[in-house]
C-alpha cells in the first residue's frame, strides 16, 4: 500500500494472537515495530520476555525492523518505557496499536474484587498509560499536519453485553469512552484515534466455553487472527486520516462500521416532569422505539 512504509509502531500483547498477527504485518509492509508482550498467563498471571523476543527475531529473521520490550502496560512508568523505546530504537513513533489483554471471566455474582481489577487494570489502565505517554509525546512535536495513529482494542462482548464477563465487558466500553475522548482531545496534534472490535481464534477465544462463543463459524483460516490485521494496517496508515473517533468490526472475512451512540427520541417538557406525566409520555413515545406496543394498544 506505501503508505505505511518508514513509519514507527509500538504493538502491545503482541506476543500471540492479533498482536501478534498485526505486528507482522506492518512490519512486512516497512514498518518499524516494537513488539510488546509481558508474556503471562490468560488470567494475566507471570512473565515471560522469550515470547516478545521471538516475534521480534521472526520480524528481523525476514529483513523487518523489530525490537522487543516485556513491559506490563498496565505499570505507569513502564508504559512510559515503552513509548521512549521507539523513539531511542527508530526515531520516532507514528502508530500505537493497544492490543495486550486477560482474561478472568465470572457471573457478576461470584465475581471476586481482584477478577473486577485485574481485568480493568490491564485493559483500560494499560490502554491509558501507552496512550498518556504517546500523546505526551506527540503533543511535544505540535504538528498539525502529522500522521499519527491510536489503534484500540474493543470487544462485542462489551459492545453487545456478554453475561459472563462484566469485567472485560466494563473495560472494553471504558476503551470505547477513551477513544471518544481522545479522537477529540489529540486531533490537534495529528492523532487519530479508532477501536477495532475483532474476533479471530485466539488463546482468549479458546478459553470461552463453545456454546459461549460469539466468534462466526467458518474455517480455521477465516477465523485466523491474520485477517484482522489487514484492518488495523490500514487504520495504521498515513491513507486513514478521514477516520477517527469510530468503532470498526473486523472478523474473518468481513469489516463492518458501527454507529456512534445518539440519543433516538427526545421529549421536551415545559418544566419539571411530575412523576405521572413522565411516565406516560415516556411509555407512549420510548416504549413502541423498543419493541414494545404503546400502552392501550393491542400487543
Ligand atoms: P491473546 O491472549 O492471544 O493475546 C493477548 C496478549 O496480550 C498476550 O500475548 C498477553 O501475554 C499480552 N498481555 C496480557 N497482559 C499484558 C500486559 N499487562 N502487558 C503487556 N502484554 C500483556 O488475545 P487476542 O485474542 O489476540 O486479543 C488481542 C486483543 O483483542 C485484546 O485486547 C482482546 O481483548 C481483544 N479482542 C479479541 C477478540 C478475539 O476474538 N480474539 C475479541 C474481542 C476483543
Amino acid at each position: 500500500m506505501g503508505s505505511l512504509d518508514g513509519r514507527v509502531a509500538i504493538v502491545t500483547g503482541a506476543g500471540r494472537g492479533i498482536g501478534r498477527s498485526v505486528a507482522l504485518l506492518l512490519a512486512s509492509e516497512g514498518m518499524a515495530v516494537v513488539v510488546n508482550d509481558l508474556g503471562g498467563a490468560l488470567d494475566g498471571s507471570g512473565s515471560d520476555f522469550g515470547l516478545a523476543r521471538g516475534v521480534a527475531e521472526e520480524i528481523s529473521g525476514s529483513g523487518g525492523r523489530a525490537a522487543a520490550n516485556g513491559a506490563d502496560v498496565s505499570d505507569h512508568a513502564a508504559a512510559e518505557d515503552l513509548i521512549k523505546t521507539a523513539v531511542s530504537e527508530f526515531g520516532r513513533l507514528d502508530v500505537l496499536v493497544n492490543a495486550a489483554g486477560i482474561l478472568r471471566d465470572r457471573m457478576v455474582f461470584n465475581m471476586s474484587e481482584h477478577e473486577w481489577d485485574d481485568v480493568i487494570r490491564v485493559h483500560l489502565k494499560g490502554a491509558f498509560s501507552t496512550t498518556k505517554f504517546a500523546a505526551a509525546y506527540w503533543r511535544a512535536l505540535r504538528d498539525e499536519a502529522a500522521q499519527n495513529r491510536i489503534i484500540n482494542f474493543t470487544s462485542v462482548s462489551g459492545l453487545h453485553g456478554a453475561p459472563g464477563q462484566p469485567n472485560y465487558a466494563a473495560a472494553k466500553m471504558g476503551i470505547v469512552g477513551l477513544t471518544y475522548s481522545t479522537a477529540n482531545s489529540l486531533a490537534k496534534y495529528g492523532v487519530t484515534v479508532n477501536a477495532v472490535s475483532p474476533g479471530a481464534v485466539t488463546r482468549m477465544t479458546e478459553s470461552v466455553p463453545g456454546d459461549r462463543r460469539r466468534t462466526r463459524p467458518g474455517t480455521a483460516d477465516e477465523r485466523s487472527p491474520d485477517n484482522v490485521a489487514p484492518l488495523v494496517a490500514y487504520l495504521a496508515s498515513e491513507r486513514s486520516g478521514w477516520i477517527t473517533g469510530r468503532i470498526v468490526h473486523a472478523a474473518g472475512y468481513e469489516v463492518a462500521l458501527y454507529n456512534n451512540p445518539e440519543p433516538m427520541i427526545r421529549l421536551v417538557g415545559t418544566g419539571p416532569w411530575s412523576l405521572d406525566a413522565l411516565a406516560e409520555q415516556v411509555e407512549r413515545s420510548f416504549r413502541p422505539k423498543l419493541g414494545h406496543p404503546a400502552p392501550g394498544r393491542p400487543g
